[in-house]
């Protein structure tokens, strides 16, 4: 349920209404927009009475149920507002949101050494990435495939972080390695084989760090949203949407089925902020560029993109590795095409006047 109140309510009646709420043993969840602030009921809301609430103040707007598995992540929720992830990198704040430029986070599948993370991290930041991505750990369909080198992969990116400024992304798997994840990671990655592993999603959401939750490679938006409201419940509000591509039939020419549809329909269930990952979404590196565009128009606030020096020599998904002159090359690519929809990318920068209300808001938060 969400209690809507008027522009302009005084700041101490939100805070009476919050108080008498709790005295239901109902949290209220303060979620203050452009114009309006909205209070989220946040437990069993099956006994009240959106009537007797709405009396209980002159400046309610409206009193509503969600009626939605998801709650936190309803787009009722935030009264249609999107909301937006702030993330501090070394170089700045970086914000993920439908009112936002796009913002790209590209590197190699997996961290295979020094030279080549940090060599991958100074391309992707020069084409105009604002993070770079890296598996430290890595989710193998086959034990004996390379499983990732671990904790000194997590130092690597760290290094890559200190020479470019760039923000990390990077996957936990294993709730033993979360503390050291989150000691290098500005977002904690969740994949696709790990979006239903609860233990590890209330536990992400405990900790004060942004997550990148990729979709199941066979769950249902339902499923996805539902794994989101685990970190939300969690009271971890800063949660990012991947598509990665799900499973259909065909194999053959694509390593998964890159499903667009799903971004206007999480836009009409949601006010997450949304990533596509084309890589993963295609399997195929000449099939990239495509799709990135195709996200772009469709809706999409941030991609994921799989770059490797030398995709060939690739310790994981080198067919689905753009090589950094590629990486480039669509970069420039995409930049008018973000304009037409009204998202800027690098050469955009965005202009200050805009800044300025996000900029406050992001300063109260980080
Ligand atoms: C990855 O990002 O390298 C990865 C393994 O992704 P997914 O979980 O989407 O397969
Ligand atoms: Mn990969």
């Amino acid at each position: 349920m969400i209690v809507v109140m008027k522009s302009g309510t005084p700041v101490i009646e939100i805070e009476r209404l919050s108080q008498e709420i709790l005295r239901w043993n109902i949290i209220p969840e303060k979620c203050v927009g452009v114009h309006k602030t909205v209070i989220g009921l946040v437990g069993d809301t099956t006994a009240l009475n959106p009537q007797e609430i709405q009396k209980l103040s002159p400046f309610i707007e409206q009193v509503m149920r969600v009626n939605k598995p998801f709650k936190r992540a309803a787009l009722e929720f935030r009264n249609g507002e999107p909301s937006e992830v702030l993330v501090s990198t070394p170089n700045e704040i970086v914000a993920f949101g439908q009112n936002y430029p796009i913002v790209s986070v590209a590197g190699p599948c997996s961290v295979e050494d020094e030279e080549m993370i940090v060599e991958t991290a100074r391309r992707v930041k020069a084409a105009g990435a604002k993070f770079l991505r890296g598996g430290a750990y890595k989710p193998r369909t086959s034990p004996y495939a390379f499983q990732g080198h671990g904790e000194s992969a997590l130092n690597l990116l760290a290094k890559a972080r200190e020479v470019t400024g760039l923000g990390i992304v990077t996957e936990v798997m294993d709730t033993a390695d979360l503390q050291k994840v989150a000691s290098v990671a500005d977002i904690i990655q969740i994949g696709a084989r790990n979006m239903q592993n609860f233990s590890l999603l209330k536990q992400v959401g405990a900790i004060n760090k942004p997550v990148l939750l990729k979709r199941g490679m066979s769950a249902t938006i339902e499923d996805w949203l539902m794994a989101a409201e685990y970190i939300l419940a969690a009271d971890n509000p800063n949660v990012i949407l991947c598509e990665r591509g799900i499973r259909t039939f065909d194999r053959q020419y694509v390593r998964n089925t890159l499903d667009l549809s799903a971004i206007p329909v999480l836009r009409s269930l949601t006010h997450l902020p949304i990533m596509v990952d084309p890589s993963h979404g295609t399997g195929r590196s000449e099939y990239v560029s495509a799709m990135t565009k195709a996200a772009i128009a469709a809706g999409a606030d941030s991609l994921m993109i799989e770059v490797h020096p030398n995709p060939s020599l690739a310790l994981s998904d080198g067919a689905q590795s753009l090589t950094p002159n590629q990486y480039d090359e669509l970069m420039q690519e995409i930049s008018p095409i973000a304009q037409i929809f009204g998202r800027w990318s690098k050469k955009f920068p965005i202009p200050t006047a805009y800044c300025a209300l996000p900029m406050q808001q992001m300063a109260q938060k980080v």
